[in-house]
């Protein structure tokens, strides 16, 4: 009985297949033949968690990728967040969504954004992850650069910049290729807190803020303007402990604000994710846009080690195809060499690179 099954199955399967092409066939005459091409902007986001499905929306919504891979170790997980966009391609731009744990899925990416690790429990500092995280980095970023010898990496993965230097270490690409996401999200935090207070869209407040993203990131007051009028010109106390204004807690609240949204819902992941899609834009669409990201910075500003950090990028289809100098005052490049002392006290214990 069980041949019997076995038999029958087998032959309702073919059956229906057979029935299958025929239809198409009637439906649709080919014209070209050979085989498809490969994709052209095709993105990896490798890790699927609150942070990389963020990315993953936030990409395909905004129409940039032909084809979208996901990678996690989770199976089951990635199965379903595969399905779940799947079924939205009525409402996507982005023809082909694939998932797999292995990485050969992966092949002919153009960008690869890694949010895969550990993220921070309540009151953890970002730097103490990262032993657990460059564990996971040296088996991830060998597999995406053998699949993918091209592609341009965006590390997301905390502690970004640590895991920057990490990633270009064990990539072996040109750093030029290898980015993190840095201070983007940083920045677009202050431009919205500085907003608010003033009453106008982010978009109009300019601000950057460089160096670690984290708790020693440099807010550049000397460059916050609205419609090139500089608002230190205004108030030149801003920024300093002297200010009755206090603009400065500003600057507080985007360092205290990741901790403040963990302990709130548990995780960060929209702005972050809308950030990295940002970013995404510029490479892909070769738009030479200036963006705060974490970049190798030995020899800028006086700092003499392999340090990643965030200073304006330029952002084309080649990566970081240049660095924006800034006219820091003393102090600032002071609070940007405390950041790569930071990092580097850090990096230099990291083993096996
Ligand atoms: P999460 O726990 O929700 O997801 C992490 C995912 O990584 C999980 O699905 C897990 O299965 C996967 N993963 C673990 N090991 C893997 C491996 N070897 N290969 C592939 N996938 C693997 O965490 P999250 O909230 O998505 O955060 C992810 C990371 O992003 C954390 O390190 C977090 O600190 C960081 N983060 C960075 C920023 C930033 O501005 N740079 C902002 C928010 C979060």
């Amino acid at each position: 009985t069980l041949i019997k099954f076995v038999y029958l199955t087998l032959f309702l399967l073919d059956h229906f297949i057979i029935l299958q092409v025929e239809t198409s066939l009637k439906l649709i005459t080919p014209l070209a033949s050979g085989p498809a091409e490969p994709p052209r902007n095709k993105v990896t986001v490798v890790g699927v968690g609150m942070v990389g499905m963020a990315c993953a929306v936030s990409i395909l919504l905004r129409e940039l990728a032909d084809e979208l891979a996901l990678v996690d170790v989770i199976e089951d997980k990635l199965k379903g967040e595969m399905m779940d966009l799947q079924h939205g391609s009525l409402f996507l731009k982005t023809p082909v969504i694939v998932a797999d744990k292995d990485y050969s899925v992966t092949a002919n990416s153009r960008i690869v954004v890694v949010t895969a690790g550990v993220r921070q429990q309540e009151g953890e500092s970002r730097l103490n992850l990262v032993q657990r995280n460059v564990n996971i980095f040296k088996h991830i970023i060998p597999q995406i650069v053998k699949h993918s010898p091209n592609c341009i990496l965006i590390v997301v993965s905390n502690p970004v910049d640590v895991l920057t230097y990490v990633t270009w270490k064990l990539s072996g690409l040109p750093k030029h290729r290898v980015i993190g996401s840095g201070t983007n999200l940083d920045s677009a935090r202050f431009r919205y807190l500085m907003a608010e207070r003033l009453g106008i869209h982010s978009s109009s407040f300019n601000g950057w803020i460089l160096g670690e993203h984290g708790d020693t990131s440099v807010p550049v007051w000397s460059g916050t303007n609205v419609a090139g009028v500089s608002l230190q010109k205004l108030n030149p106390d801003m920024g300093t402990d002297k200010d009755k204004e206090n603009w400065k807690e500003a600057h507080k609240m985007v360092v205290d604000s990741a901790y403040e949204v963990i302990r709130l819902k548990g995780y960060t992941n929209w702005a972050i994710g809308l950030s990295v899609a940002d970013l995404t834009e510029s490479l892909i669409k070769n738009m030479n846009r200036v963006h705060p990201v974490s970049t190798m910075v030995k020899g800028m500003y006086g700092i003499s080690e392999e340090v990643y950090l965030s200073l304006p990028c330029v952002l084309n289809s080649t990566g970081v195809s240049s660095v924006v100098n800034m006219t820091l005052t003393g102090d600032e490049i002071g609070q940007l060499k405390k950041s790569a002392d930071t990092l580097w006290g850090i990096q230099k214990d990291l083993k096996d690179l």
